[in-house]
Formats: C-alpha cells, sequence, structure tokens
C-alpha cells in the first residue's frame, strides 16, 4: 500500500525536477532569512542565482552539527518565532543537545510523511498502535504519534520506561502494531515473558524500530520474540524527526527516502568528496520543504550505502541501507575500524549467547583494546559448571571476531540478565580511554 501514490511514484525527470524547483526556494529562505548562511554562500563565492542544476549543490558549503551548537538555540530558524507552533532537541546521544522548530506547515508534513511510513508497513485505520517512542522534547514520540493519527489508526501515547504497564497495556488493549527502540523491543519481550506472559501471542502483527543501528540478526530475534514483522525506520531531528526514510513491506531491504522532501548525497567523511551512488559513505541532506528549520547540505554523520535499483513497491525514491553506526561511533581497535553494530551481527549468530552485550574501550600504552560483555543464555549458564563449553563459546567469538571484523577483543561472558537494559536509545558503548 502506497499512502500518497502521486509522490512516492513520481517518475525519475519529474521528481528530479520538483526537487531544484524546491531546493531553489529554500536556498533563496535561508540565503534570505538566516545570517549564517548568508556569511556562509558570500564567503564561498555561491548566490541562491547559481543553482541551475541539482549538481550545482555541490559548490554550497555543508553544513555540521558544529554550526547547530555554534547558533544555539535558535540561531538558524528561518521562520520568526511567531510562526514557529513547536520546539523539540535532539537526544544528546552524542554531546550537547541542538533544538529544531517547526510551523504549522511543517508538523502537518512531518504527520504526512510519518502517515507514509505506516501505511508503507501495511497499517491502516483498523490498526491500534502502542507507541513506546519517547513523547517530550525527543522527536520520536510526538512525530509517531501525528502519524498514527494521520492515517485515523488508535494511537496509544505510552512513551517510554514502565515496562511493566506496558506489558499489561499490550494484553489488554490488544495494539496490533508497536513502535519504539529495537533494543527496548528485546528488553519488553524479555519483561513480558519473566511476567510469564507469552508475548508471542499478543495482538502484535508489526513493528516499526529505529533511532538507533541495528541488525539483521536483531530482526530476527525481535521478530521471533514477539512473533512480528519488523521494520527498519530512520530520521533524524535535525533533518525533521523519524519519518526521513523508511522500509516498505513489499522488499524490507533499504529504506525508502523521501526525495521529494530531502535531498540525499553520500560523501567520504574524511575528505568531504561527493562519491557516486552506490558507495558507502557519509549522508549528507538537504531539507527540501521546511520552513522552521531548513537545513543546507546538512552532515549526518551515518556511515551507509544507498541502493538507486528500482524496488518493486513501485516507489521511485531510492532506498538507504541499514546505517552501520555514525562516523564518530566508529571503533579504532588497533588500526582496524569497526562500528558497535559489526560487532553485534557477529555475536548474535552464536548459540548460547544473547544480544545484550556491552562493549568497553580502553587504552594499554598506546593501544585502544576492546573487551565485548556478553549475556550468556539462561540455559547455557544452567550448565555452566561445564567450564570447557564455555571457554569454548569464548573461543569461538574471538575467532568470528579475528575472522569476519579482523580485530582481537577480550571477551567475557556474563550472567543472564546482567547487562543494562534500555528504555529508549540504548548506548552500546563504554569508553574509558577519556576518562
Ligand atoms: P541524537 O543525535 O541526540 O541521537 P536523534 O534522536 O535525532 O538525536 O537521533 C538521530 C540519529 O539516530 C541518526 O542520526 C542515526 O544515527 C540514528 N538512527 C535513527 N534511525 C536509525 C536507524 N533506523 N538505524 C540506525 N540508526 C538510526
Ligand atoms: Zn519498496
Amino acid at each position: 500500500m502506497i499512502y500518497d501514490e502521486e509522490f512516492e511514484t513520481l517518475p525519475h525527470e519529474a521528481l528530479e525536477a520538483l526537487q531544484l524547483k524546491r531546493l531553489r526556494q529554500v536556498v533563496q529562505r535561508v540565503y534570505h532569512n538566516v545570517g549564517f548562511y548568508k556569511k556562509a554562500f558570500d564567503k564561498a563565492g555561491v548566490s541562491p542565482d547559481n543553482l541551475n542544476t541539482i549538481e550545482d549543490l555541490k559548490r554550497f558549503p555543508m553544513t555540521t552539527k558544529q554550526d547547530l551548537r555554534d547558533n544555539y538555540p535558535f540561531g538558524l530558524f528561518a521562520a520568526p518565532m511567531s510562526n514557529i507552533v513547536r520546539l523539540h532537541a535532539s537526544s544528546g546521544t552524542t554531546g550537547a543537545s541542538t533544538v529544531v522548530g517547526y510551523t504549522r506547515q511543517d508538523i502537518e508534513t512531518w504527520a504526512e510523511l510519518m502517515g507514509r511510513c505506516f501505511v508503507a508497513a501495511g497499517l491502516t485505520k483498523n490498526d491500534i498502535i502502542h507507541n513506546a517512542y519517547g513523547y517530550g522534547l525527543f522527536t520520536g514520540g510526538l512525530g509517531a504519534h501525528y502519524g498514527a493519527e494521520k492515517i485515523g489508526a488508535s494511537v496509544v501515547p505510552i512513551s517510554g520506561g514502565n515496562t511493566k504497564r506496558q506489558v499489561m497495556i499490550l494484553q489488554d488493549f490488544g495494539p496490533t502494531a508497536i513502535c519504539c527502540t529495537p533494543s527496548y523491543a528485546l528488553n519488553l519481550a524479555e519483561q513480558g515473558t519473566a511476567m510469564g506472559v507469552d508475548m508471542r501471542k499478543l495482538a502484535l502483527r508489526v513493528g516499526i524500530f529505529g533511532a538507533e543501528p541495528w541488525t539483521e540478526k536483531m530482526r530476527d530475534e525481535i521478530e521471533k520474540a514477539l512473533s512480528i514483522k519488523a521494520f527498519n525506520i530512520y530520521g533524524l531531528s535535525e533533518i525533521m524527526g523519524p519519518g526521513v526514510a523508511m522500509e516498505c513491506d513489499e522488499v524490507r531491504d533499504g529504506m525508502h527516502i523521501f526525495e521529494d522532501h530531502f535531498l540525499v548525497e553520500t560523501i567520504d567523511p574524511k575528505t568531504g568528496e561527493t562519491l557516486p551512488a552506490g558507495s558507502e559513505g557519509e549522508l549528507v541532506f538537504t531539507t527540501l520543504t521546511k520552513e522552521a528549520f531548513p537545513l543546507i547540505r546538512y552532515r549526518t554523520r551515518d556511515i551507509c550505502r544507498i541502493d538507486p535499483t528500482p524496488c518493486r513497491c513501485g516507489r521511485t525514491h531510492r532506498r538507504m541501507g541499514r546505517v552501520l553506526g555514525r562516523s564518530d561511533d566508529m571503533l579504532i581497535i588497533r588500526g582496524v575500524n569497526v562500528f558497535p553494530s559489526q560487532i553485534e551481527a557477529v555475536l548474535i549468530g552464536i548459540e548460547g549467547l544473547e544480544p545484550h552485550y556491552q562493549l568497553i574501550v580502553d587504552r594499554e600504552g598506546s593501544l585502544d583494546t576492546l573487551e565485548v560483555q556478553v549475556e550468556l543464555s539462561e540455559k547455557q549458564f544452567a550448565g555452566a559448571d561445564e567450564i570447557k563449553t564455555l571457554q569454548k563459546l569464548e573461543n569461538r567469538l574471538r575467532k568470528d571476531m579475528k575472522d569476519y571484523l579482523g580485530i582481537t577483543a577480550k571477551i567475557k561472558l556474563v550472567e543472564p540478565k546482567t547487562i543494562q537494559r534500555s528504555e529508549g536509545k540504548i548506548s552500546r558503548v563504554v569508553d574509558k580511554r577519556n576518562l
């Protein structure tokens, strides 16, 4: 099912023409309304009149998270406060939070795009959506909320946390879909099971998970634990919030980026150079329709690959692959670059281990070291007096990490339920190097 048949299936040329038209408008808007952009464009020797093709955008300077911080809180707004109806702030996973604003039209667009996401997952007005994304300054809760109402579904605004109560509501209200972070979905499944509830027998059939990196193996775990079909959704508060890109029900291989609203480029995070279609690199977004807080060439620091091949579902918007992680989450262990999500992919496949883990990075002399702490399953733990079996498991994980990722790590198998569970966005890495 497609929410907005016309715009989601626009033929390539029509889409590009629309993008160019909107691009010229937004560049004019920021040039005339935001001092920061006027200065930056003048300094780079470009003006809105230089935009004759989409390619011309490459001559414009990029915007970074630091620019947002330097202009904290409202310095980059392109609309007067009297036209701004909502403020949000990023969750501050990495450093100080950044503030974003929305006009009434921006909220409307956001609701439409989240509506597209729900419909792409096969939801309709007959569904009940359990929305366990955090409500508040974080964009997840309210973003999903408005989208759910947009398609006429019944939304349960449960927000994050208070997990026992969530399990009760899942039983009593019978929601058919759930939205939350993937790590919280696992936590819910686990706590529900511990309460004696068969979490596979609930009415849930669809889960929409995002806001943090996860893997295909994690998808399998969640689908099994809750007996649902799990979808990946992507967004970031700077660009809008959730609903920038979403998987479709037909394929679930890559998330369609809503290209009529967001122009995407991939760059080499080191050199800033634009990469050819299909290469792995950092995503850079330009918002095409936002009024209050437009961003030109915003560097997300999210590393992934864009798949330009057509999709069976009929949508013409290109798909982004799974986000490996943020460039600033990347660990460099003795010269080898690795993302936490790659480590997750290795350890989830191993029988006897649970998908709950933590990575501890430290420094010995001038070398970075990595310790992987991972939980044993209850079953494995019960039979753990067999030291040999545990050693085997440890060796297996150590070897797989070496074989697949090329890194040497210290492995520590820990007792079930000892690693902290997620209530929202989870943090997998403990970095002791700067302490
Ligand atoms: P913060 O930057 O404080 O975490 P946001 O809530 O705006 O604030 O988080 C957006 C970030 O979350 C994205 O830039 C990306 O790194 C991550 N993210 C969002 N959705 C996904 C997803 N489906 N897969 C991987 N990472 C995601
Ligand atoms: Zn598709």
